[in-house]
């Protein structure tokens, strides 16, 4: 029998587990989650309103319902957790799975105004994420400036221009929700530092924000122009060459009389935040031109752009976790096809897989792919050479070490928890938002 530990319960975490219990016929699965709840991203990234995206947490939960794989929640790895040289110690193989836990820095002055926030503080509360810090985002907004055009970013705007009509069929939570509901904000300005046919949003996410119901989007045809490959899109990639044919449909749509407006901005490069009274009261912009090679230069010209909330969407960054190695350029761990390299030298039993092996890139299929290589990795190398590990039950050890995990039992009563707020809401469920009420329904203290 082969024991392995899986650090992380996000599709990469998943996708691991799935791919080892397929390829091999004795392995058993630790899913490890610093969380009581699995899915990472789809539980807590994913917006509530992709329905479609969110189901694949049925998937997931095939994986976690496996005869052959064990899902123990609320077991943080790593600075106050289970170190990594326990885990070894514990299992044949460990893969850590734990994404890029933050966000990328914009390094511009004003950056830390009350009012300013990375998209993904955002995204954390509205997905109701146990750590995420409740504070009136909305309050006093008018205009918000999202900066940056992922497909991060096409999140957070849909979010800011859906009515509450739109919100309360999704999961999100309550006080979320009653602050969208009340949100005076009117203008959402997209913003990008190069042109429309280098934006990374795709075409589906791009199209939805021209189907909000009571909101449309604003282009400037002639800043969209700036852009060669706007003009002429024969030589773009078909993603991109999409893009560029949505954004044509929308310069020649004349403007709408809706609630909200979604500014699509571009050429245009933060360069500081102001303040107005004590908090963020504008973005001021370096307008930009393309320099022919895929980036862009500046010109010394300015553009302050009205915002009461800005919303950094920049990326994500992978974060050091104690006992692995860490490429701190990259955000990532250095790594040989998934196998950590400790100094250079493959460190035998500890794998990585997902965005915290290859960076925070791609769509969560992605993580299938690069779960295989990790695992493919991992069995060939357990074939080679068996390491030698305790031979008792990892979690009766860690029970015995103080550690007490949510196991499955645990989170399904979570999820009835959430099934029992929501329809005392009148809504379908309705996500936990804090850590009491997790731990004290994984517990059964709920009903
Ligand atoms: P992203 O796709 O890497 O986009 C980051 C954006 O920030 C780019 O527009 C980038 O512009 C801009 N940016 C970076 N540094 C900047 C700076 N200093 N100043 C101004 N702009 C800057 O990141 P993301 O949106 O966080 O998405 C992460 C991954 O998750 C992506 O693979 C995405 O597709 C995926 N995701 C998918 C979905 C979905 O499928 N529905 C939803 C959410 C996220 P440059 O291009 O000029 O660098």
């Amino acid at each position: 029998m082969m024991r392995v530990a899986v650090v992380g319960s996000g599709p990469s975490g998943c996708y691991t587990a799935q791919s080892l219990v397929q390829l091999h016929p004795s392995v058993h699965v630790d899913v490890l989650d610093r969380l009581p709840c699995p899915y990472g991203l789809v539980r807590y990234g994913v917006a509530p309103d992709h329905e479609k995206i969110k189901s694949l947490q049925n998937t997931l939960r095939t994986v976690l319902e496996h005869e052959r794989v064990r899902f123990l929640g609320g077991v943080p790895v790593g600075a106050g957790g289970v170190s990594a040289a326990r885990l070894l110690e514990l299992y044949h193989a460990v893969v850590y799975c734990v994404g890029a836990a933050t966000d990328r820095r914009l390094g511009v002055p004003g950056e830390e105004l009350p009012g300013s926030w990375s998209a993904t503080e955002f995204v954390s509360w509205y997905s109701a994420h146990p750590d995420a810090v409740a504070d009136g985002f909305v309050r006093d907004v008018r205009a918000a400036v999202v900066i940056g055009v992922g497909n991060v970013a096409v999140d957070v705007a849909r979010m800011l221009a859906r009515g509450v009509t739109e919100l309360s069929p999704t999961d999100m939570p309550q006080a979320a929700l009653l602050t969208l509901a009340a949100s005076r904000v009117t203008e959402v300005h997209m913003v990008g530092r190069r042109g429309p046919s280098q934006a990374r949003f795709t075409t589906k996410e791009l199209r939805e924000l021209g189907g909000l119901p009571d909101a449309h989007v604003i282009v400037d045809p002639a800043e969209l122009g700036l852009d060669p490959d706007f003009l002429d899109p024969s030589g773009l990639p078909a993603a991109q060459r999409r893009n560029v044919e949505v954004m044509r449909g929308w310069a020649r749509t004349p403007d709408a009389d809706t609630a909200r407006r979604i500014h699509l901005r571009f050429f245009l490069r933060p360069v500081e935040l102001l303040a107005r009274d004590g908090r963020v009261g504008a973005v001021r912009f370096e307008r930009t031109v393309p320099d022919g090679h895929g980036g862009v230069t500046g010109t010394g010209r300015f553009e302050d752009v009205e915002a009461q909330l800005v919303l950094r969407s920049v990326g994500y960054r992978g974060i050091p976790l104690e006992g692995l190695p860490f490429d701190a350029g990259r955000g990532t761990v250095p790594h040989l096809a998934g196998r950590v390299l400790r100094e250079g030298v493959v460190a035998p039993g500890e794998y990585v897989a997902g965005w915290i092996k290859r960076g925070p890139t791609g769509v969560i299929g992605t993580n299938r792919p690069c779960a295989k290589e990790t695992v493919a990795s991992l069995l060939a190398d357990a074939g080679a050479v068996a390491r030698e590990v305790e031979r008792a039950d990892p979690l009766e050890v860690l029970r015995a070490e103080g550690v007490a995990p949510v196991e499955w039992p645990g989170w399904r009563a979570i999820e009835r928890a959430e099934a029992a707020l929501g329809a005392s809401l009148g809504r379908p469920t309705v996500k936990l938002p804090d850590w009491d009420a997790l731990m004290a329904a994984a517990r059964g203290d709920t009903d």
